[in-house]
């Protein structure tokens, strides 16, 4: 294998020791920090997502509370739920699992959090926020890919930067933090053309798409820093967007998947909660 492994299970376990003793310190000072999710439905892929946020919550001491509603929840239950919990002092972070049932509005939902409980970066304050450069929640799974990112020691000024996929959630967002680092930015897209010409382009090429292998060794330029965010599931083990064994021989440095971008997904939302909760205790 050419590449060195960016293992998220390794820098998220380093992070999550330096969360706990910010965790440790607020409680020091009386204050607990608490996460709360909100689950509506049973989507299985959501119930292992929620219970990993569970599951790292207590990893760094923090309180975690699920708020299970059922399937054919109103939009007016579910906003009035977020409601109590913007007011809930003991609640510091508020996430809406998604994605949510048909009938329900995602976006409404998501305005409806304060955005300073927001710890999943998704207001429109937020996204507004890193558009315009000013400090705000950033978005978990983009900040852990930069984390990883970061680990390389690669300077990040002038590298062309290729982001496969727009979501609100991983692609804009990616792509700006790259824009803050310096990069040279290029998004694309199902309706861009000549994918390949763009990717071998590369310096740092991201893949949030959600297709198996869909970035094969062909598409990546040689050294290249390659972050694979895509979960995939495929004859029940779960995959990324990058044809890891072809790709594993041409780039620099390579996350896998699992133990990857979704490990430091959950790290980051831990920080956010706790700045969110070191932000109402100072202010
Ligand atoms: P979306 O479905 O919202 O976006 C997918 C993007 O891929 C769209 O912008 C779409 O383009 C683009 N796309 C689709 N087909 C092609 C193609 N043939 N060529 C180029 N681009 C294409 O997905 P998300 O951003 O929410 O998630 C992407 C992946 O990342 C999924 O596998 C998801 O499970 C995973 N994920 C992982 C997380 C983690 O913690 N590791 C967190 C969040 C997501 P267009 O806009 O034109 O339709």
């Amino acid at each position: 294998m050419a590449a060195q492994l960016l293992d998220g299970k390794v820098m998220s376990q380093e992070r999550r020791e330096e969360i706990a003793l910010r965790v440790e310190a607020l409680k020091q000072r009386g204050l607990t920090p608490g996460l709360a999710v909100i689950l509506v439905g049973n989507d299985p892929a959501s119930e292992i997502y929620v219970r990993n946020k569970g599951v790292g919550c207590e990893q760094v001491g923090m309180k975690s509370l699920t708020i299970r509603l059922p399937e054919d929840t109103t939009q007016d239950e579910l906003e009035s739920r977020i409601r109590e919990l913007n007011q809930d002092d003991t609640v510091h972070g508020i996430l809406v699992q998604l994605p949510l049932p048909r009938h329900l509005d995602e976006a409404s939902a998501l305005a409806a959090i304060i955005p300073e409980k927001d710890v999943d970066g998704f207001h429109i304050e937020n996204a507004g926020k890193l558009f315009s450069g000013l400090p705000g929640v950033t978005a978990c799974t983009p900040k852990g890919a930069m984390e990883m990112i970061r680990r390389t020691g690669v300077d990040l000024t002038g590298k062309e930067a290729v982001v496969v996929g727009r979501s609100n959630i991983v692609g804009k967002p990616m792509a700006m933090l790259l824009l803050q680092k310096n990069c040279t930015v290029t998004m694309c897209h199902s309706r861009t053309a000549n994918l390949a010409e763009h990717t071998r382009r590369a310096d740092v090429l991201v893949c949030a798409v959600g297709k198996p292998k869909f970035i094969t060794a062909d598409m990546v330029k040689p050294g290249a820093i390659v972050i694979d965010v895509g979960i995939n599931r495929v004859d029940g083990k779960v995959v990324g967007d990058v044809d890891f064994d072809g790709v594993k021989e041409v780039a620099g440095w390579i996350t896998p998947v699992p133990g990857g971008v979704g490990r430091m997904t959950i790290t980051m939302l831990l920080e956010n909660t706790v700045e969110a909760a070191e932000r109402m205790l100072h202010g």
